[in-house]
């Protein structure tokens, strides 16, 4: 069975602030961002379903050096979280001074929200970015 989770309906979904994901109707594994197939036992058979966007830090780095048209936003801070849900998924995190990172963000709880990147040459239109801040 084909699931009808396509990325772009993923990216509408975050643009009103909605994490979409995929669960194995075999395993039961959450796969986010979507992909064909369970990230864990590769069965194609999966559900859409609502995550609460909000887990834990798991790993952090800042960046200093931009990639093109990205410079005014420097310094920036990209997280890597895993979710309560189980699945881990990478996205900015702000609310933060990202010239003061350190290693207790590790373990921090946040909440997701998103963020709209312009269109450039190379995409179709504008396209969500998951964005996190520490919960409080
Ligand atoms: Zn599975």
């Amino acid at each position: 069975m084909e699931h009808k989770l396509t990325f772009k309906a993923y990216n509408e979904a975050l643009k009103r602030n909605k994490l979409l994901g995929l669960r194995c109707k075999d395993c039961g594994t959450i796969t986010v961002p979507p992909k064909m197939a369970c990230r864990k036992c590769a069965n194609q058979d999966m559900e859409i379903v609502e995550l609460k966007g909000r887990g834990k830090i798991q790993t952090f780095t800042t960046v200093y050096v931009a990639p093109e048209g990205r410079k005014d936003e420097l310094p920036y801070t990209i997280v890597l979280v895993e979710l309560d849900e189980g699945p881990w998924i990478i996205g900015n995190l702000i609310d933060i001074n990202p010239g003061e990172t350190t290693m207790e963000l590790i373990g921090k709880r946040v909440t997701m929200g998103h963020k709209l990147f312009p269109g450039d040459r190379y995409s179709a239109g504008d396209a969500a970015s998951p964005l996190f801040s520490p919960e409080t």
